[in-house]
């Protein structure tokens, strides 16, 4: 158009092909389109004289836009010589200048506006038109819509334009191809184009809304997607669980929601920091993506809850074959920056239509059946069943009722009696917890411990039992009785890390003014296995301060007796379960037999537990137990019964036979 060989144009600045007077305006007007950036409107129409070759100027209508990913300005330039307004030129009629004004509402639209002929060839473009498309203007004529438009709209663009020739005018969306075979998102209106009273083509505006849909595409998918790992959140998780209910009523199938959780993450995140437990979080994700088809959906739901759509199951058996997946996967150890860790998951199942017909019931019993897996230890599965349901509501009551047992002191402590095998005396007692519950009456430990473990108010409980175990021993001995050992069960839990178990063991013995020779702790084998280096300085601490520690229930755990050996424990209670058959079986007499003989090598002492009858005490007498503990020396009962029994015996030999 203006005579340069392209080679010549490339060393050309875009002022040098302005004149001199314009210059600076065209400048202007390219950097604010700069400045403006990136904006929707990033496009400038303008008009100016360029110059050709020789000098000479030519009115041209340049249309620019600035593209802030290639810091590029893209321009397309049309000579408006001869038919075209141009500025100064007056027109010769009134018909002319309506004409004109049409046009120049044509011409300067910022939006590519065209128009088709009935058999959908192009016929019109404006200079928008061509910056949108990359496409000359020359090359757009005869251009027909299939190559602007990208495949998938084609139908509706095709539908929408014959609409548009029939009468009807409308806008949609659909996606553009440039020239270059690129796409972009367009806002597109189609509108008949009348001459008289006949229909005799289609005209188009297009505008580039591409920013603008990548935009609605990004808050969509933070509306819909968890940010860590990329998953489907709740939201989605709600939707697709709808659509899998919806198709599954139609073809007869199931859907299955796995509830999945981690076990222990908190333990991860405390002790590698959050920076670890987000990496883990991403691995785990991947590896529930890889369990399941493409067509499933894993979501997560919360810190480390996550759950798992299956849809078009036909036999609940394969949903049991996914949930073990998904246990084996989450198993799998992970390897972080030197740290090998093993995490485990708890996975609950429930099945439309027979626990729920929507998202929100699905989920929620899913949920519950998580709960009992979780509760059942690591790497259980748990399919939802009714009665999980009534459960549930019970736990709720419950926990509300325990926190309120604790701060109004309906708990109260029961002692139990621990008597020398050989004199009979009394020389200890159990402190047991009991809850004096206002409707239902006396509660046993098992029926509260694990939901105050649950519930995080383990500590708390255990601590107070701890204060009034002290406190009750040290009056019993102000009161002039001879001074026994009262021992205090310790949940596992209070071993843990973070637990202040050392601190409330001090401060008990501090404010009640108990010598620490006269307090023991009973621990389970579980907890010595879990946390061992953390559990074992407490535990250290504990004893150097003089606290006797003891191992309760002996052989119920994994612990082996060398094991032991390594531990700072003073003692090792065997657990009534081998008790109650010694008598009745040679096993468990062999057992317990074995087990006093090599405790008694590590001078461990020896608690029989659970002991009901003489037999068992003359069988435990011949193999030098050391002291019995069971209901034929007395249960537990309130600190004033045992009181009395402590009166009654004998001062030197406190018995109670
Ligand atoms: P444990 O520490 O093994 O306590 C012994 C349990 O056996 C007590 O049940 C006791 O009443 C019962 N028992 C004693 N002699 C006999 C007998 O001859 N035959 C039979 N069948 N049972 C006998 P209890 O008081 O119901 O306590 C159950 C468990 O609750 C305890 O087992 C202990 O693990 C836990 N527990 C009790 N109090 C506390 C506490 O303050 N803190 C924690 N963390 N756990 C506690
Ligand atoms: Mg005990
Ligand atoms: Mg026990």
């Amino acid at each position: 158009m203006w005579g340069y060989q392209s080679e010549e144009l490339q060393q050309c600045r875009l002022s040098d092909l302005v004149h001199a007077e314009e210059r600076k305006a065209v400048e202007q007007a390219m950097l604010s389109l700069q400045r403006n950036a990136p904006c929707e409107t990033s496009h400038v129409t303008l008009q100016a004289r360029f110059l050709r070759k020789g000098g000479q100027p030519v009115p041209t209508l340049l249309r620019a836009r600035w593209s802030e990913s290639d810091k590029t300005y893209y321009c397309v330039a049309h000579e408006v010589s001869r038919h075209e307004p141009v500025w100064g030129r007056h027109p010769a009629t009134q018909a002319d200048e309506a004409h004109e004004r049409l046009r120049s509402l044509f011409e300067y639209h910022p939006d590519g506006v065209f128009a088709f002929n009935l058999e959908g060839a192009l016929i019109a473009a404006n200079p928008a038109f061509s910056a949108l498309t990359g496409y000359a203007h020359d090359e757009l004529l005869s251009m027909r819509y299939q190559t602007l438009v990208s495949p998938e709209s084609r139908k509706m663009a095709k539908e929408r334009f014959i609409a548009a020739s029939k009468g009807h005018a409308s806008s949609f969306e659909s996606a553009g191809l440039r020239k270059d075979g690129t796409r972009y998102d367009a806002a597109l209106t189609a509108i008949p184009m009348m001459v008289g009273s006949r229909i005799v083509g289609v005209h188009g505006i297009a505008r580039d809304i591409t920013q603008l849909k990548s935009r609605e595409r990004y808050i969509e998918r933070l509306a819909t997607h968890d940010s860590l790992t990329g998953l489907p959140n709740r939201n989605l998780l709600d939707d697709r669980i709808k659509h899998a209910v919806v198709q599954a009523e139609r073809s007869g199938r199931r859907v299955a929601v796995l509830f999945i959780d981690l076990n222990r993450f908190k333990v991860v995140n405390d002790s590698l920091g959050h920076d670890k437990g987000d990496i883990l979080l991403c691995i785990i994700a991947d590896r529930l993506r890889q369990c399941v088809r493409e067509a499933d959906t894993v979501a997560r739901i919360g810190g480390d809850e996550f759950a798992i759509v299956l849809e078009e199951v036909s036999m609940p058996e394969s949903v049991i074959t996914i949930a073990k997946h998904v246990l084996a996967a989450i198993e799998r150890p992970v390897r972080l920056e030197g740290h090998q860790l093993v995490v485990s998951g708890s996975v609950g199942c429930s099945l439309f239509p027979k626990d729920g017909s929507d998202a929100a019931a699905l989920l929620h019993n899913a949920d519950l059946a998580m709960y009992e897996a979780k509760a059942a230890g690591g790497g259980a599965l748990r399919l939802y069943k009714a009665d999980m349901d009534e459960r549930a509501k019970s736990r709720l009551t419950h926990e509300h009722d325990l926190r309120r047992a604790l701060e109004q002191d309906e708990l109260v402590v029961y002692y139990q009696p621990r008597v020398d095998i050989s004199s009979k005396a009394i020389v200890g007692a159990e402190a047991l917890v009991r809850w004096i519950h206002p409707e239902r009456g006396l509660v046993p430990p098992n029926e509260f411990i694990p939901l105050a473990e649950e519930i995080g108010l383990i500590s708390q409980l255990g601590e107070w039992v701890l204060m009034q175990a002290c406190k009750q021993n040290r009056s019993w001995q102000k009161a002039g009785l001879p001074p026994l050992k009262v021992s205090v069960n310790l949940s596992p839990l209070q071993l843990d890390p973070d637990s202040t178990i050392t601190e409330a063991v001090m401060q008990a013995l501090e404010r009640t003014g108990l010598d620490a020779k006269w307090l023991e702790l009973e621990i389970t084998e579980t907890s010595l296995m879990q946390n061992v280096e953390s559990t074992l300085t407490k535990l250290e601490e504990i004893r150097n301060a003089g606290v006797s520690i003891s191992i309760d229930d002996f052989g119920t755990g994994y612990s082996s007796l060398s094991y032991l050996r390594r531990l700072p424990v003073n003692g090792l209670k065997i657990d009534q379960s081998f008790i109650r058959d010694i008598t009745a079986s040679r096993d468990d007499e062999a057992i317990v037999a074995a087990t006093i003989a090599l405790a008694h090598t590590m001078n461990l002492t020896v608690v029989a537990e659970g002991v009901t009858t003489e037999e068992q005490i003359r069988f435990l007498h011949a193999n030098e137990c050391d002291e019995v503990q069971g209901f034929l020396f007395g249960a537990a009962v309130p600190p004033e019964e045992l009181g009395q029994l402590l009166m009654q015996a004998p001062h030197s030999r406190r018995t109670v036979h």
